[in-house]
């Protein structure tokens, strides 16, 4: 297996215990190696050629292209991802990721529609994921690791392909496809636009998850539960907007100082209707503090609002989002929030099991990952 970027700290205990990736982009994974080798293969420019002055310049894409669209950064791992050989290769590798994550069980998550250029069919490129991710699966159990990985396909926000998507998914039950997503510019198509395509999917037993309160506040979240039957919320962190301390309400700059006080504060959260809603359905968080603290939603984790959404009642989980764009895991999530917020192995262990309650798989697969992986694992 290669050595290349994993983006793990091997050394840090935490990257043992078993976890739980919900919140994965595929097309967000690739190693800075394997990006440069297939657009070299493919003839296709990079702003950097070597792999350390590539991720630097993901890392900080903000900084060095002021004015510049995110998408771009997918425009370029997705221009090496249209191929069935290509996938197979990203996917793969992926596992491989996963394994040295500690993960036992993923959703991996990606746009079909953005890999079509190269004449594959949707069908076709959601086949050869699943293939790689086969592949990558079997690699790393000769090595004594188990994971199971399915795919979660996601429609973008900004095109008309929904219905197709949902399709393709139905179609690929059989192959690992466990449900669809909600993606891109929030600011651009609220979740609602999408809610024909959501509402068959549940009509039809396709489970659904929907980026919202990242990029747009609360009633973003309100609008992916109530129109797209979204079961659960990407990120969702500027759900704190609704939820006020001792009756006053604040908005996400002012929670860092909230949580600090949070200690003697829990009870008197007091949840307004949307975070309600959230709290009474049980609806699971992906929440991805590292990305959002790449100026999204707030500047720096120490003022992310997990802390306190969790001193709410509300069910937050812990991803990674794009592991190549913020060099994180699961394992770098879970060490930043104890950096900053001082989570104990308990309330690590609260989250791991929330993500495992709230994922896609089949109950049975779930079941028996809980038992003989997640348990033993957490204690
Ligand atoms: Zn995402």
């Amino acid at each position: 297996m290669s050595t290349a970027t994993t983006w793990i700290d091997a050394t840090d205990p935490l990257a043992r215990l078993p976890k739980i990736a919900l919140h994965d982009h595929l097309d967000g994974s690739l190693r800075p190696e394997t990006l440069i080798e297939l657009a070299t293969a493919a003839g296709i420019a990079l702003p950097r050629t070597t792999p350390a002055a590539l991720q630097h310049w993901l890392r900080n894409f903000a900084e060095l292209e002021p004015g510049r669209d995110w998408e771009d950064l997918f425009g370029l791992s997705t221009s090496v991802m249209q191929s069935r050989d290509q996938l197979r290769r990203v996917a793969r590798e992926y596992v491989h990721t996963l394994a040295a994550d500690g993960v036992v069980y993923a959703e991996s998550r990606w746009a079909p529609e953005k890999h079509l250029a190269g004449g594959l069919t949707m069908d076709e490129a959601v086949e050869a994921v699943a293939e790689g991710l086969a592949r990558g699966v079997a690699d790393v159990f000769e090595l004594g690791h188990r994971v199971e990985v399915r795919q979660v396909l996601s429609v973008m926000r900004t095109g008309s392909a929904g219905q197709q998507v949902l399709d393709t998914a139905l179609r690929a039950a059989d192959i690992g496809v466990v449900g669809i997503d909600l993606a891109g510019h929030e600011e651009g198509r609220p979740a609602h636009e999408h809610a024909a395509t959501f509402q068959r999917a549940a009509a039809q037993g396709i489970r659904r998850t929907v980026h919202a309160g990242e990029a747009a506040g609360a009633a973003s979240v309100a609008d992916a539960v109530e129109t797209c039957a979204a079961q659960r919320i990407g990120h969702g962190a500027r759900l704190v907007e609704d939820i006020s301390i001792s009756g006053e309400s604040h908005d996400v700059h002012s929670a860092v100082g909230a949580w600090e006080a949070a200690g003697s504060l829990a009870s008197s959260l007091l949840p307004g209707p949307i975070a309600t809603q959230i709290l009474d359905r049980g609806i699971v968080l992906e929440v991805c503090p590292t990305s959002n603290s790449e100026g999204v939603v707030v500047a720096s984790i120490a003022q992310h609002p997990v802390a306190l959404l969790a001193a709410a009642g509300i069910r937050v989980t812990l991803h990674p989002d794009n592991r190549m764009l913020s060099e994180t895991s699961v394992t770098g999530e879970m060490r930043a929030v104890v950096r900053a917020f001082g989570w104990s192995h308990a309330q690590l262990r609260r989250s791991t099991l929330d993500a495992l309650d709230a994922a896609f798989g089949p109950a049975e697969a779930l079941e028996r990952i809980r038992a003989e992986l997640v348990l033993p694992g957490w204690g």
